[in-house]
Parts: structure tokens; sequence; C-alpha cells
């Protein structure tokens, strides 16, 4: 009777979603992405889509989202958005960056990537364009992707700034203490291991088709390198999502060292208390502020 009364309840949930979709206008880019998925199908192996196809998006995203907060820094009108005023990008320090960047990409990243086409494989994960799910599942699959690493991220981002072990690994991320957007991934190659594991564990639960991991990684560079950026522009779409931490909450962990170390939500540092230096900051940045307009 139990597992009927399940059924009935599944059942009545998709038809709901489905009644929904239906009424949800036409995506007009459908086609034209419809016809490069398609073409991309067509011409490339599914070893050469998962591995050259995900190394290009990590590429090109990361560097594509990265770029804004690299040109804000020529636009005088843009300083005014810039979270550690008194602490300026140099260039001695983005090339430094920049770098490291390519060395963990190449020599760390890439041969993780490697290991796309076997985990699809694997786990019978399909390519083709029929099975795609639909775009409001495929954000809330990353938002239950997010909502796991974040958790992931906040206990073994506390535990990497141990005293005993932070000047082993974590020591390389701090090395900036107003940061950048290219910054995001500037890290010990343990630390890429080891905090990139969070990236996995949603795709996991949750991959039902390889665009997932395309979707995801797409999310969780626009995310890091937005809370890496320096600046809190107005107007950001990521301030959209519930909880969502922001620049200004990761900028306040590289300037203090301590406090706020979940990646994506404010949660974490709630429940535990490791937001208190952070709204002890901002009360006394208000403050100020009030009292000047005084
Ligand atoms: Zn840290
Ligand atoms: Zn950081």
């Amino acid at each position: 009777m139990a597992s009927n009364d399940n059924t009935s309840i599944l059942n009545s949930a998709y038809i709901a979603v489905e009644y929904i979709d239906a009424l949800l206008p036409d995506n007009p880019l459908q086609p034209s992405f419809k016809y490069a998925w398609n073409y991309m199908m067509d011409n490339y192996t599914k070893f050469q889509i998962a591995t050259w196809g995900s190394l290009f998006v990590h590429e090109l995203i990361y560097f594509l989202f990265c770029l804004p907060g690299f040109i804000f820094q020529f636009i005088p009108f843009m300083q005014k958005y810039k979270i550690q005023q008194d602490k300026p990008e140099t260039w001695e320090s983005q090339w430094r960056c920049f770098k490291m960047l390519l060395f963990n990409h190449f020599c760390i990243q890439f041969p993780l990537i490697f290991g796309t086409y076997h985990f699809t494989e694997f786990f019978s994960i399909p390519y083709d364009w029929d099975s795609m799910p639909r775009w409001y599942i495929l954000g809330a699959q990353c938002f239950g992707c997010a909502v796991i690493e974040d958790a992931w991220h906040y206990f073994l981002h506390r535990l990497l700034h141990h005293k005993r072990i932070y000047k082993y690994i974590h020591k390389v991320h701090h090395e900036f203490t107003s940061p950048f957007g290219m910054q995001a991934e500037y890290a010990h190659p343990l630390e890429t291991i080891i905090l990139g594991a969070g990236f996995f564990i949603g795709i996991l639960v949750f991959c039902n088709h390889v665009i997932l991991l395309w979707a995801w990684v797409m999310f969780r560079l626009l995310e890091t390198i937005d809370v890496h950026s320096g600046y809190d522009i107005p107007l950001n779409p990521l301030h959209l999502l519930p909880f969502y931490a922001g620049a200004r909450f990761h900028d306040f962990h590289h300037m203090n060292f301590i406090g706020n170390y979940a990646s994506t939500f404010t949660w974490w540092d709630k429940i535990f208390n490791t937001d208190s230096q952070y709204n002890t900051y901002r009360e006394k940045v208000k403050t100020k502020i009030e009292k000047k307009i005084k």
C-alpha cells in the first residue's frame, strides 16, 4: 500500500512538472543549441567530447569569467566597487598567478579531466540530445551540487586552516590578501585535489547526462571567480540565489584569515558562528560610514 502511495505521489509530481513545462515559453535559443549539440555528437567521439570538450569548457569559461574583473582595474568608474580599495591589483601578482594557474590547469586538473570519459562510461551516462534534462531540472541539479560542495568546502577548508597543517597546503591560496578573479584556482596542487573533490560528490549523486558536468562546472567557476573578484558590483544576478555568500564574504576571509570558510552559502558559518568576526567588521564599517555622513 505504502509503495502504491509513493508511486502515485511521484506520478502526480511528474504530471505537475510536465504541466508547468507545457506552460513555459519555448527558449528561442533552443533550436541553435540543439543544432550545435547534434553537430558535436555527429562529428566527435564520446572520448573527445568528454576529454577535449571538458578541457575547452573549463579553460574558456575560466578566462572569460575572469575578464570583467581584470578589465575593471583599468576603469576608474569601477573603483568605487572595489572591496579593498587600499590594495590595488599589481602586474607582478597577476602574472605570478597566471603562471601557477596554467601549471595547475594542465598538470593537475587536465589528468583528472581524462577520467571524465571513463566516469560517464562506468555509470552509463548519456550524451544524446533526447536524454538531456530540461533547463529547470539542470538548474535544480546544479543547486543540489552547490549545497553538497559548500558543505564539503566548509569543513575541509576549515581543516586546512588548522595551525599544524596550514603552512603546508592552504597558505598558497592565501598569498594574496586582496583577491582578484584569476586567483580563484590559485592553490597548492594538493588543495586542488582535496577541495576539488567536493565538486564531484554532487555529480555522483545527480548526474543523468553529460551536460550536468558542464553546467555545474560553469556555475561553480562563475561563483568562485565572483567571490574572488575583489569587486562587489551592483545588480549581480548571483545574489538572487538564496543565502549566497558573495564577494565581500570571501574577500573578508582573505583579508582576515579567520572565519567565512564556506564557498557558496552563508549557512554553515552562521550555524558554527565562524562569521562572527565578519559581522563585527561589517558593523564597524557601517558605523564609520554613518559617522562620515553626519
Ligand atoms: Zn582559507
Ligand atoms: Zn579564496
